[in-house]
């Protein structure tokens, strides 16, 4: 078997928890690994042979969840270490969820639609007797989106009987949850408040970075303004703009509009009074309270983590910050809200699709809002209090809260045979 990364905060956590040697591998490692061959009929006739994975890594506190990502770099290796955060991640917001992850190694912008469609209902079929409401439900990542779910969806019900609580993310029509593209960018927003309001500070009037403005950058901007925070510097791929007395509303909603059509955002920037170009270093090194990095992983490394300015580092990414730089960070006293805390928005709303599904009920807006404010909130305090109330600590406390959860509950089910 090829190695499995470790993960340090696992590790740190379980010593704290007085874990066994046995119990920490049984958490860092999956329950199962899934590889599958994809063959299909590319436009032209010809055979095309593509690679699926599906990572199953701990269902002991319910059913599998997590997203498939359609990309070039999808490997196990990789897929692996995010189904095992998914498990993290659904346990620190007591999702009655484990943590799964899949993909296909390819690249989706090179193939049809009619093309990626037949990819699709061969690996849902694939994987149909591994997938289910209550074994395992996928949900849109990168390249793969309502779309994909709805004939992921349609296929494995040929053979399981239909049923659209297999897969969320869905299009509204198939049973989508309302409030789902916009739950992430909210989550981190409402994360940002309560960070705030521990500290004893005002959301109001803080000045705000934000890298990256695709569906989670805008609607974190978006929530974050309506929460009073000022939005002073935000980027996309394809460059930065500033603006001292902060992006009104409108300019952008326009720009999360061109977002949306995979365009550059910085014309739209532009039309702000008194906005100017800035370079990608430089908005990351800006002179603000916050900074939310909302694009990549690894984009604040050792090189460039002592240009950092904010007092705050809200991880909106996954792993925006490398783990050493998240040390610098600490060791200054800087404030990092972690990817696991601030960014499972979509999870629970995900979640909040697959109840209503099972009810087969739908929810409003305002009660999907509501319900995503209270588990945001009871997140938040979880870690808090873990943390000791210290801000330079909520990392190691999510950690601690998310596995002591997995931990026991795998303890509870582990019979006698196993
Ligand atoms: P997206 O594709 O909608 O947007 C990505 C944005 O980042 C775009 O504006 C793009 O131009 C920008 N970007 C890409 N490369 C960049 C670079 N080098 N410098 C600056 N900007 C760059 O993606 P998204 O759904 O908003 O996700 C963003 C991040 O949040 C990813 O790390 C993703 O894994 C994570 N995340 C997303 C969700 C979700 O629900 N969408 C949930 C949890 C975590």
């Amino acid at each position: 078997m090829f190695n499995i990364v470790q993960d340090p905060m696992l590790r740190r956590a379980a010593a704290k928890l007085g874990l066994s040697e046995s119990m920490t591998a049984l958490l860092e490692t999956p329950y199962r690994i899934i590889q599958v061959q994809i063959p299909f009929r590319l436009d032209s006739g010809e055979l095309e042979i593509a690679y699926g994975f599906r990572v199953q890594h701990n269902a002991s506190r319910g059913p599998y969840k997590g997203g498939m990502r359609y990309h070039p770099d999808v490997n196990p290796a990789e897929i692996c270490s995010l189904a095992r955060l998914m498990t993290w991640k659904t346990a620190l917001f007591d999702i009655p969820f484990g943590g799964a992850k899949g993909g296909v190694a390819c690249d989706p912008t090179k193939l049809s639609q009619a093309e990626l469609e037949r990819m699709t209902r061969v690996f849902a079929r694939k994987l149909s007797s591994a997938v289910g409401p209550k074994k395992d439900i996928p949900a849109p990542d990168m390249g793969t989106n309502a779309q994909v779910m709805a004939w992921f969806a349609d296929q494995w019900g040929k053979f399981e009987g239909y049923d659209p609580a297999v897969v969320t993310g869905k299009p509204i029509s198939l049973g989508g949850s309302y409030g789902r593209t916009e739950a992430t960018g909210t989550g981190v927003a409402m994360v940002a408040k309560h960070m705030c309001d521990a500290l004893g500070e005002n959301m109001p009037g803080k000045t705000v970075a934000v890298q990256g403005f695709g569906n989670v950058g805008s609607w974190f901007s978006l929530a974050a303004q309506d929460r009073g925070a000022n939005i002073v510097a935000v980027c996309d791929q394809w460059g930065a703009v500033q603006c001292d007395k902060g992006f009104p509303a409108d300019i952008l909603r326009v720009a999360m509009e061109a977002s949306i059509r995979r365009e550059p955002i910085a014309d739209a920037l532009l039309s702000a009074a008194g906005s100017f170009r800035i370079s990608a270093e430089e908005l990351l090194a800006a002179d603000v309270d916050i900074l939310v990095p909302a694009a990549l992983g690894g984009v604040v490394t050792d090189s460039n983590v002592n240009d950092v300015r904010a007092k705050m580092v809200i991880e909106a990414a996954n792993e925006p910050l490398t783990a050493s730089a998240s040390e610098s960070l600490k060791d200054r006293g800087v404030t990092v809200v972690p990817d696991i805390l601030a960014n499972a928005g979509g999870v629970v709303v995900s979640y909040f699709e697959w109840v209503q599904n099972r009810q087969g009920f739908r929810w409003n807006k305002a009660r999907v809002h509501s319900e995503l404010a209270s588990a945001m909130q009871r997140a938040f305090d979880a870690t808090w209090v873990a943390s000791g109330r210290d801000c330079t600590k909520l990392r190691e406390a999510a950690y601690l809260v998310a596995i002591e959860r997995v931990s026991q509950a795998t303890e509870y089910r582990l019979g006698i045979s196993d």
